[in-house]
């Protein structure tokens, strides 16, 4: 049943999104072993091996798609034993067994064939219906392929690549400095299409779409645009502030005051990372409440949390406004881990593939098993299309089993002496054993303490505490961006919006692939939610947000989405029932790893061990990787990781 809203949004239109996953949902209260979401080949034992089988195509809620996490949080609500039949054993036996089909888990069972040998057995099991984690690739049809990218972006991160990492990229044929020649990057800039803010009704008395004046929130679309004074006369004539609040931004923008006079460079770092960036501005340089609304969601797309939960020493490093005066030594800060002089050398390593990092895990994977992922160049890889009944043969060396949840890691006897572990692992309703001589859990460290019992109890809390970051990456697909093109903007930060941010795709044509590049042709927007709680503590605000994400239902995403498009575009003539051909919502409520902050994690500037140093010490056979490991949310932090456990199982 659907109002007249509903109608006017196009909630009732056929696209291709939720339609394949209602039967699921009802399958998902029967039983609390995992189902497989591929309702239409539930009678077969191993969908995987269907020719149908090809979940980057796959619209709808993905992410943490029904079917992935069952197993996982009946483990967790000690209900799964209960449950379970008793383990079926598989005779299979492996040189190592990993936990986790991420970057983390492939680039372990890499690097652990480099170390012992080609013919090595090795097992990946992974839970999604997918490879590659939070890497994930998104693919639509439109008159041509639409790629798009489901969770990591881009090769990238604020602190330079480690010889390590850097060396599994060039490994795999990614030649990073050549990235220049992919991406169209005046595209956009070409048609006048700029950065704006969208003003909503709810916070501002009504729906407007301004210039932004000064872009703070990370736009993605390639362009690198530098606004001038007639944006700011623009910003100032038509954003709805009161002249008290406008006044406020241009001090905020252009006084060079010092707040802390009496105090040192250190001593203001010092303070300044105790003090959120809302205190900040608020307390010190007292703006009016309405400059604090607008930039509640600037850190959004790094930390997943706003500026009252991130300090004001991070603002300074992330080139926040109000620091001018400050004369504050640009040197190494230590927040979350940002640095406060962007590095350079940093800067320039970015790479994005059409699909993200989603490239890197496939390259990843042919590495592993050559035939899954047919091509020889890292180019060619793009379009691609992976061969998913390769990927668990009896007769390859590596094999990575899919809709596959670790439940149980143990030692066959006393830790100390045993030379085999058995990992049990629930699929499609039963669970079955394997035995290995390692094991690397290159899963989320939260769930470790309930599959590997006998770790240590200080180990478990540690491991406990990497709680990821809750988010929504969407993709909706378009019929074209004639709207954008008529209301000039590439990229949308609407601090009041469901999704905070919105942008065109950036425009990377690469390996046979061809970004759109006028405005009448299909293209994907893409979108990006942390359901943060602003005012708690951080940790807090993620569970929370995790929680909200995990009990919205797709229909209230689609709706959102729609009603947010239309309101922001309908003054360029688009119309959500006419113009969107399918959404994809990657829901991650175990999204980016923690990283420490000094607002809420004390030991972060007091020194000492830090949790993830205690998680991640070898125990036994047991070696433990993912980017929790670092608590740093970055492609090479999973690929170090990686690299270390790999070392601690292979060496001696
Ligand atoms: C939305 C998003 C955007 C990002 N963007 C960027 C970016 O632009 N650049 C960048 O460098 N980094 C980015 N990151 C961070 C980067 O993606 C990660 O650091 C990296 O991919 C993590 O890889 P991983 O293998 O450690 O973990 P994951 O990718 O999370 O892989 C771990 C896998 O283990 C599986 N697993 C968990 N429990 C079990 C179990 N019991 N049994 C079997 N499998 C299990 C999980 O389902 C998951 O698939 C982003 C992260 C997110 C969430």
């Amino acid at each position: 049943m659907h109002g007249s809203r509903d109608r006017e949004l196009g909630m009732c239109r056929a696209i291709t999104r939720r339609d394949f996953l209602n039967g699921v949902a009802l399958a998902a209260g029967a039983s609390v072993l995992p189902f497989h979401p591929f309702a239409a080949l539930a009678a077969e034992a191993d969908p995987e091996n269907s020719p149908n089988y090809y979940p980057p195509a796959l619209t709808g809620l993905r992410g943490s798609h029904p079917g992935a996490f069952e197993a996982a949080h009946s483990l967790r609500d000690g209900a799964f034993w209960e449950e379970a039949g008793k383990p079926i054993e598989t005779a299979e036996a492996y040189d190592l067994v990993v936990v986790g089909g991420g970057i983390s888990g492939l680039a372990a069972a890499h690097f652990f064939r480099q170390a012992a040998g080609p013919k090595a057995r090795v097992l990946i099991i992974e839970n999604h219906d997918d490879f590659g984690g939070h890497a994930k690739r998104n693919e639509f049809q439109a008159s041509h392929p639409l790629l798009g990218y489901g969770g990591t972006f881009s090769i990238e991160s604020p602190e330079p690549y480690s010889a390590v990492a850097k060396g599994l990229i060039e490994e795999l044929g990614i030649d990073v400095p050549s990235y220049p020649k992919y991406v169209s990057k005046d595209l956009y800039r070409s048609f006048n299409l700029q950065p704006m803010i969208f003003f909503d009704k709810e916070t501002s008395g009504a729906d407007r779409l301004v210039v932004d004046p000064q872009p703070l929130i990370s736009s993605e679309t390639g362009d690198r645009w530098s606004p001038g004074p007639e944006d700011w006369e623009k910003f100032m004539a038509q954003a709805p502030l009161t002249d008290l609040a406008k006044r406020d931004l241009q001090r905020l923008f252009r006084d060079h005051k010092d707040y802390l006079p009496s105090l040192s460079s250190d001593q203001k770092k010092a303070r300044l990372a105790r003090m959120s960036y809302v205190k900040f501005l608020s307390d010190l340089i007292q703006v009016e409440r309405q400059i604090i609304q607008l930039y509640q969601a600037i850190p959004q797309p790094i930390f997943g949390l706003g500026i009252d939960a991130i300090s004001a020493q991070d603002a300074w490093g992330l080139g926040y406004p109000g620091f001018q005066g400050m004369n504050l030594e640009p040197a190494p800060g230590r927040g979350m881990n940002r640095d406060a002089i962007p590095n350079q050398e940093a800067e320039k390593y970015f790479f994005h593939f059409p699909d993200g990092n989603a490239s890197i895990a496939r390259l990843l994977v042919r590495q592993l098993i050559p035939e899954a992922v047919p091509g020889a160049s890292a180019n060619d890889v793009v379009l691609a299309r992976a061969n998913y009944a390769k990927l668990d043969q009896e007769a390859s060396p590596v094999r990575i089993r899919l809709n596959s949840t670790a439940v149980r890691v143990k030692h066959r006897g006393d830790p100390a002496v045993a030379k085999e572990l058995e990992i049990a692992y629930a699929r499609r309703g039963k669970v079955y054993t394997v035995r290995a001589a390692h094991c690397i859990m290159a899963c989320w460290h939260v769930v470790i303490p309930y599959i590997c019992q006998e770790l240590p109890a200080q180990q478990k809390d540690a491991l406990s505490s990497a709680a990821k970051v809750p988010l929504l990456y969407t993709n909706v697909a378009i019929r074209n961006w004639t709207s954008f093109q008529k209301l000039g903007v590439s990229s949308v930060y609407a601090p009041g919006g469901y999704h905070a941010a919105m942008t065109l795709d950036l425009p990377v044509s690469i390996g046979g692939y061809e970004c759109p590049k006028k405005p009448d042709e299909p293209i994907l927007i893409h979108m990006m939610k942390t359901p943060c709680k602003p005012g708690l503590p951080a940790r807090d605000q993620h569970r929370m947000g995790r929680f909200e994400l995990f009990t919205t239902t797709f229909e209230t995403m689609e709706r959102n989405i729609r009603d947010q498009l239309a309101r922001t575009l309908g003054p360029g003539g688009f119309d959500p029932a006419r113009d969107i051909t399918a959404i994809t919502v990657n829901r991650w409520p175990h999204g980016y790893a923690y990283e420490y902050n000094s607002l809420w994690d004390d030991f972060w500037l007091n020194g000492g061990e830090t949790p993830c140093e205690v998680a991640r010490k070898p125990f036994a056979r047991i070696a433990i990787a993912n980017a929790d490991a670092g608590a740093y949310a970055y492609t090479d932090c999973a690929i170090d990781q990686a690299w270390r456990a790999v070392g601690e199982i292979t060496k001696g």
